[in-house]
Protein backbone atom coordinates (compact mmCIF):
# COMPACT_ATOMS: atom_id res chain seq x y z
CA UNK A 1 0.00 0.00 0.00
CA UNK A 2 1.43 3.47 -0.98
CA UNK A 3 1.70 5.58 2.31
CA UNK A 4 1.03 8.95 1.10
CA UNK A 5 1.74 10.80 4.50
CA UNK A 6 5.51 9.44 4.63
CA UNK A 7 8.01 12.03 2.68
CA UNK A 8 10.91 10.37 1.17
CA UNK A 9 14.53 11.92 2.20
CA UNK A 10 17.54 11.85 1.23
CA UNK A 11 21.51 12.69 1.97
CA UNK A 12 24.71 11.81 1.01
CA UNK A 13 28.25 12.84 2.31
CA UNK A 14 31.81 12.43 -0.12
CA UNK A 15 34.02 12.80 3.49
CA UNK A 16 35.37 14.46 6.22
CA UNK A 17 38.81 14.70 4.59
CA UNK A 18 37.73 17.96 2.81
CA UNK A 19 40.93 20.30 2.12
CA UNK A 20 41.29 23.86 3.14
CA UNK A 21 39.75 26.06 0.79
CA UNK A 22 42.88 27.44 -0.88
CA UNK A 23 44.26 24.18 -1.45
CA UNK A 24 41.55 23.61 -4.60
CA UNK A 25 40.78 25.90 -7.39
CA UNK A 26 37.24 27.13 -7.88
CA UNK A 27 36.88 25.04 -10.83
CA UNK A 28 37.70 21.93 -8.75
CA UNK A 29 35.24 22.92 -5.86
CA UNK A 30 32.40 23.14 -8.15
CA UNK A 31 33.32 20.04 -10.07
CA UNK A 32 33.17 18.27 -6.34
CA UNK A 33 30.10 19.99 -6.00
CA UNK A 34 28.44 19.35 -9.06
CA UNK A 35 29.51 15.43 -8.67
CA UNK A 36 27.66 15.61 -5.08
CA UNK A 37 24.64 17.26 -7.14
CA UNK A 38 24.61 14.57 -9.76
CA UNK A 39 24.73 12.01 -7.24
CA UNK A 40 21.78 13.55 -5.36
CA UNK A 41 19.85 13.87 -8.30
CA UNK A 42 20.36 9.80 -9.33
CA UNK A 43 19.26 9.15 -6.07
CA UNK A 44 16.55 11.28 -5.74
CA UNK A 45 14.91 10.11 -9.13
CA UNK A 46 14.67 6.91 -8.09
CA UNK A 47 12.89 7.64 -4.85
CA UNK A 48 10.08 10.31 -6.75
CA UNK A 49 9.28 7.04 -9.26
CA UNK A 50 8.56 5.68 -5.98
CA UNK A 51 12.12 3.53 -6.27
CA UNK A 52 13.18 1.83 -3.37
CA UNK A 53 15.91 3.58 -0.46
CA UNK A 54 18.24 0.87 -1.99
CA UNK A 55 18.27 1.58 -5.50
CA UNK A 56 18.66 5.09 -4.18
CA UNK A 57 21.62 4.99 -2.13
CA UNK A 58 23.56 2.69 -4.30
CA UNK A 59 22.82 5.07 -7.20
CA UNK A 60 24.03 8.09 -4.88
CA UNK A 61 27.38 5.91 -4.20
CA UNK A 62 28.33 4.68 -7.72
CA UNK A 63 28.32 8.65 -9.01
CA UNK A 64 30.60 8.90 -6.01
CA UNK A 65 32.52 6.29 -6.26
CA UNK A 66 33.32 7.21 -10.24
CA UNK A 67 34.45 10.83 -9.71
CA UNK A 68 37.64 11.74 -9.48
CA UNK A 69 37.43 13.78 -6.04
CA UNK A 70 36.28 11.35 -3.69
CA UNK A 71 38.20 8.45 -1.81
CA UNK A 72 36.14 5.45 -2.78
CA UNK A 73 36.48 3.77 -6.67
CA UNK A 74 38.25 6.11 -9.55
CA UNK A 75 40.37 8.07 -7.27
CA UNK A 76 40.58 5.81 -3.99
CA UNK A 77 43.40 6.07 -1.45
CA UNK A 78 46.74 4.25 -1.84
CA UNK A 79 47.85 1.47 0.94
CA UNK A 80 51.78 1.53 2.04
CA UNK A 81 52.40 -0.72 -1.09
CA UNK A 82 51.38 1.86 -3.80
CA UNK A 83 48.30 -0.21 -4.53
CA UNK A 84 44.13 -0.31 -3.59
CA UNK A 85 42.06 -2.11 -1.65
CA UNK A 86 38.56 -1.37 -1.34
CA UNK A 87 35.67 -1.35 1.19
CA UNK A 88 31.86 -1.05 0.35
CA UNK A 89 28.71 -2.44 2.40
CA UNK A 90 25.07 -1.40 1.63
CA UNK A 91 22.15 -2.16 3.99
CA UNK A 92 18.54 -2.45 4.01
CA UNK A 93 16.42 -1.25 6.94
CA UNK A 94 13.69 -3.42 6.34
CA UNK A 95 15.00 -6.49 6.85
CA UNK A 96 18.73 -6.16 7.88
CA UNK A 97 19.93 -7.76 4.95
CA UNK A 98 23.42 -6.31 4.03
CA UNK A 99 26.11 -6.81 1.59
CA UNK A 100 29.49 -5.90 1.94
CA UNK A 101 33.41 -6.57 0.19
CA UNK A 102 36.18 -5.72 1.28
CA UNK A 103 40.12 -5.37 0.66
CA UNK A 104 38.67 -5.50 -2.78
CA UNK A 105 41.49 -4.45 -5.87
CA UNK A 106 39.74 -4.99 -9.26
CA UNK A 107 35.79 -3.96 -8.84
CA UNK A 108 35.11 -0.89 -10.13
CA UNK A 109 32.27 -0.48 -8.19
CA UNK A 110 32.74 -2.27 -4.77
CA UNK A 111 28.83 -1.26 -3.98
CA UNK A 112 27.50 -2.67 -6.82
CA UNK A 113 29.21 -6.06 -5.56
CA UNK A 114 28.02 -5.58 -1.88
CA UNK A 115 24.51 -4.71 -3.60
CA UNK A 116 25.05 -8.48 -5.12
CA UNK A 117 25.49 -9.97 -1.90
CA UNK A 118 22.71 -8.21 -0.21
CA UNK A 119 19.98 -9.82 -2.80
CA UNK A 120 21.85 -13.50 -2.60
CA UNK A 121 21.24 -13.72 1.02
CA UNK A 122 24.41 -15.67 1.74
CA UNK A 123 27.52 -14.44 2.83
CA UNK A 124 27.34 -10.63 3.97
CA UNK A 125 31.08 -10.00 3.88
CA UNK A 126 33.57 -11.05 1.23
CA UNK A 127 37.59 -10.22 1.38
CA UNK A 128 40.20 -9.73 -1.43
CA UNK A 129 40.41 -12.01 -3.98
CA UNK A 130 37.01 -13.71 -2.96
CA UNK A 131 35.65 -10.40 -3.53
CA UNK A 132 36.89 -9.55 -6.56
CA UNK A 133 36.48 -13.45 -8.37
CA UNK A 134 32.43 -12.93 -7.20
CA UNK A 135 32.60 -9.77 -8.83
CA UNK A 136 33.60 -11.03 -11.72
CA UNK A 137 31.23 -14.15 -11.50
CA UNK A 138 28.29 -12.23 -11.52
CA UNK A 139 29.47 -9.96 -14.32
CA UNK A 140 30.12 -6.52 -13.08
CA UNK A 141 32.68 -4.04 -14.44
CA UNK A 142 36.43 -5.37 -13.07
CA UNK A 143 38.99 -3.57 -13.90
CA UNK A 144 43.04 -3.53 -13.28
CA UNK A 145 44.61 -1.64 -9.66
CA UNK A 146 45.81 1.09 -11.44
CA UNK A 147 42.56 2.20 -13.01
CA UNK A 148 41.63 3.58 -9.22
CA UNK A 149 44.99 5.63 -9.17
CA UNK A 150 45.03 9.28 -9.60
CA UNK A 151 47.67 12.19 -9.47
CA UNK A 152 46.71 13.35 -6.41
CA UNK A 153 46.43 10.67 -4.69
CA UNK A 154 50.21 9.78 -6.14
CA UNK A 155 51.00 12.97 -4.15
CA UNK A 156 49.03 12.11 -0.86
CA UNK A 157 50.61 8.95 -0.37
CA UNK A 158 54.68 10.64 -0.82
CA UNK A 159 53.52 13.41 1.56
CA UNK A 160 52.27 10.58 4.12
CA UNK A 161 55.50 8.55 3.47
CA UNK A 162 57.32 11.68 4.62
CA UNK A 163 54.99 12.06 7.44
CA UNK A 164 55.79 8.85 8.67
CA UNK A 165 59.88 9.02 8.31
CA UNK A 166 59.60 12.39 10.22
CA UNK A 167 57.31 11.32 12.71
CA UNK A 168 54.70 13.37 11.82
CA UNK A 169 51.18 11.95 11.17
CA UNK A 170 49.52 14.00 14.01
CA UNK A 171 50.12 16.91 11.81
CA UNK A 172 49.01 15.51 8.76
CA UNK A 173 45.92 17.08 7.33
CA UNK A 174 42.06 15.47 7.71
CA UNK A 175 42.33 15.92 3.82
CA UNK A 176 45.45 13.13 3.79
CA UNK A 177 43.95 11.27 6.38
CA UNK A 178 40.36 10.67 5.32
CA UNK A 179 37.72 10.41 2.49
CA UNK A 180 34.18 8.05 2.18
CA UNK A 181 31.16 8.28 0.30
CA UNK A 182 28.16 7.28 1.86
CA UNK A 183 24.13 7.76 1.13
CA UNK A 184 20.97 7.06 3.45
CA UNK A 185 17.23 7.72 2.23
CA UNK A 186 13.78 7.14 2.86
CA UNK A 187 11.14 5.59 0.40
CA UNK A 188 8.22 6.46 -0.28
CA UNK A 189 6.76 3.01 1.66
CA UNK A 190 8.87 3.98 4.73
CA UNK A 191 11.96 2.24 4.35
CA UNK A 192 15.04 2.98 5.09
CA UNK A 193 18.70 2.15 3.21
CA UNK A 194 22.43 3.10 4.18
CA UNK A 195 25.77 2.44 1.20
CA UNK A 196 29.37 3.36 1.84
CA UNK A 197 32.04 3.04 0.08
CA UNK A 198 36.09 3.90 0.72
CA UNK A 199 39.52 3.44 -0.37
CA UNK A 200 40.19 3.67 3.58
CA UNK A 201 43.44 6.24 4.29
CA UNK A 202 46.37 6.90 2.67
CA UNK A 203 49.60 4.63 3.28
CA UNK A 204 47.10 1.94 5.05
CA UNK A 205 48.58 -1.36 6.12
CA UNK A 206 48.20 -4.13 3.39
CA UNK A 207 45.11 -6.31 4.29
CA UNK A 208 43.96 -3.26 6.73
CA UNK A 209 40.12 -2.78 7.02
CA UNK A 210 38.43 -0.38 8.01
CA UNK A 211 34.48 0.89 9.34
CA UNK A 212 32.89 1.37 6.05
CA UNK A 213 32.27 -2.77 4.96
CA UNK A 214 31.58 -3.51 9.18
CA UNK A 215 27.64 -3.29 9.33
CA UNK A 216 26.99 -1.38 12.56
CA UNK A 217 30.07 0.45 12.42
CA UNK A 218 30.30 3.17 9.41
CA UNK A 219 26.97 1.70 7.44
CA UNK A 220 23.72 0.80 9.64
CA UNK A 221 19.72 1.05 8.61
CA UNK A 222 16.80 -0.13 10.57
CA UNK A 223 13.01 0.99 9.58
CA UNK A 224 11.23 3.01 11.97
CA UNK A 225 14.80 3.70 13.52
CA UNK A 226 17.52 5.06 11.13
CA UNK A 227 20.41 4.82 8.09
CA UNK A 228 23.24 6.12 9.17
CA UNK A 229 26.90 5.76 6.91
CA UNK A 230 29.97 7.48 8.83
CA UNK A 231 33.10 8.64 8.08
CA UNK A 232 36.30 9.64 9.76
CA UNK A 233 38.99 7.21 11.34
CA UNK A 234 37.37 3.71 10.66
CA UNK A 235 39.24 2.14 13.91
CA UNK A 236 37.33 4.29 16.52
CA UNK A 237 33.94 3.83 14.35
CA UNK A 238 34.57 -0.19 14.53
CA UNK A 239 35.58 0.21 18.35
CA UNK A 240 32.36 2.47 19.22
CA UNK A 241 29.85 0.27 17.31
CA UNK A 242 29.59 3.98 15.70
CA UNK A 243 26.36 4.06 13.05
CA UNK A 244 24.76 1.13 15.54
CA UNK A 245 24.75 3.30 18.44
CA UNK A 246 22.97 5.61 17.52
CA UNK A 247 20.68 3.28 15.99
CA UNK A 248 20.48 2.08 20.08
CA UNK A 249 20.29 5.69 21.17
CA UNK A 250 17.15 6.08 19.28
CA UNK A 251 15.72 2.58 19.66
CA UNK A 252 16.50 2.37 23.20
CA UNK A 253 17.44 5.79 24.30
CA UNK A 254 14.25 7.50 22.80
CA UNK A 255 17.12 10.37 21.61
CA UNK A 256 16.13 12.11 18.10
CA UNK A 257 18.28 11.55 15.64
CA UNK A 258 20.03 14.59 15.34
CA UNK A 259 21.31 14.27 19.24
CA UNK A 260 21.91 10.62 18.35
CA UNK A 261 24.22 11.65 15.77
CA UNK A 262 26.44 14.06 17.29
CA UNK A 263 26.62 12.53 20.64
CA UNK A 264 30.18 10.67 19.03
CA UNK A 265 31.39 12.69 16.75
CA UNK A 266 30.59 16.24 18.43
CA UNK A 267 31.85 14.41 21.70
CA UNK A 268 33.92 11.89 22.36
CA UNK A 269 35.56 11.45 18.92
CA UNK A 270 35.82 15.32 19.10
CA UNK A 271 37.60 15.36 22.67
CA UNK A 272 40.05 12.68 21.12
CA UNK A 273 40.94 14.82 18.05
CA UNK A 274 39.48 12.24 16.34
CA UNK A 275 38.49 13.76 12.73
CA UNK A 276 34.66 12.73 11.93
CA UNK A 277 31.35 12.83 10.34
CA UNK A 278 28.53 11.32 9.07
CA UNK A 279 24.51 11.27 7.42
CA UNK A 280 21.92 10.07 8.87
CA UNK A 281 18.26 9.85 8.25
CA UNK A 282 15.49 8.79 10.60
CA UNK A 283 12.19 6.63 10.02
CA UNK A 284 10.26 10.26 9.82
CA UNK A 285 12.80 11.47 7.56
CA UNK A 286 14.79 14.08 9.15
CA UNK A 287 18.11 14.43 8.14
CA UNK A 288 21.12 14.99 10.47
CA UNK A 289 24.66 15.27 9.28
CA UNK A 290 27.36 16.45 11.30
CA UNK A 291 31.10 16.95 11.24
CA UNK A 292 34.03 18.05 14.03
CA UNK A 293 36.22 19.03 11.04
CA UNK A 294 37.23 21.51 8.91
CA UNK A 295 34.50 20.17 6.39
CA UNK A 296 32.70 17.93 4.91
CA UNK A 297 31.21 17.12 1.52
CA UNK A 298 27.48 16.39 1.81
CA UNK A 299 24.81 16.85 0.00
CA UNK A 300 20.88 16.47 0.91
CA UNK A 301 16.81 17.11 -0.07
CA UNK A 302 15.17 19.93 2.21
CA UNK A 303 11.48 19.07 2.52
CA UNK A 304 10.46 21.43 0.25
CA UNK A 305 12.43 19.42 -2.48
CA UNK A 306 14.87 21.73 -3.02
CA UNK A 307 18.53 19.87 -3.34
CA UNK A 308 21.56 21.01 -1.28
CA UNK A 309 25.11 20.75 -1.15
CA UNK A 310 28.19 21.33 0.90
CA UNK A 311 31.83 21.09 1.61
CA UNK A 312 32.18 23.94 3.98
CA UNK A 313 30.15 26.16 5.91
CA UNK A 314 28.52 27.77 2.76
CA UNK A 315 25.62 25.88 1.66
CA UNK A 316 24.98 25.46 -2.22
CA UNK A 317 21.07 25.25 -2.75
CA UNK A 318 20.10 23.63 -6.16
CA UNK A 319 17.09 22.88 -7.61
CA UNK A 320 16.54 19.32 -8.62
CA UNK A 321 14.66 17.94 -11.85
CA UNK A 322 10.83 17.83 -11.20
CA UNK A 323 8.90 14.74 -12.27
CA UNK A 324 6.89 14.75 -15.12
N1 LIG B 1 36.18 5.51 7.49
C1 LIG B 1 37.15 5.28 6.47
C2 LIG B 1 38.07 4.18 6.89
O1 LIG B 1 38.51 4.18 8.02
C3 LIG B 1 37.97 6.46 6.12
C4 LIG B 1 37.34 7.81 6.22
O2 LIG B 1 36.13 7.94 6.14
O3 LIG B 1 38.07 8.77 6.37
O4 LIG B 1 38.39 3.35 6.08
Amino acid sequence: MHAHNIPVALALHGGCGVMAEHEMSTREWQEARDALQAALTAGWRILQHQGSALDAVQAAVVVLEDSIYFNAGYGAALNADGEHELDASIMDGTTLAAGAVCAARHIRNPILAARYLLEGGDAVLLTGAGADAYAQQQRLACVENQYFTTPRRIEALSKMREHQAAGTFKTARESEKHGTVGAVALDSLGHLAAATSTGGYTNKPVGRIGDSPIIGAGTYARDGVCAVSGTGQGELFIRHVFAHDIAARILYGNETLEHAAQHLIMGTFHEQGIGAGAVAIDGQGNVSAPFNTLGMFRGWVNADGTGVVASHQQEFPFVLPSLV
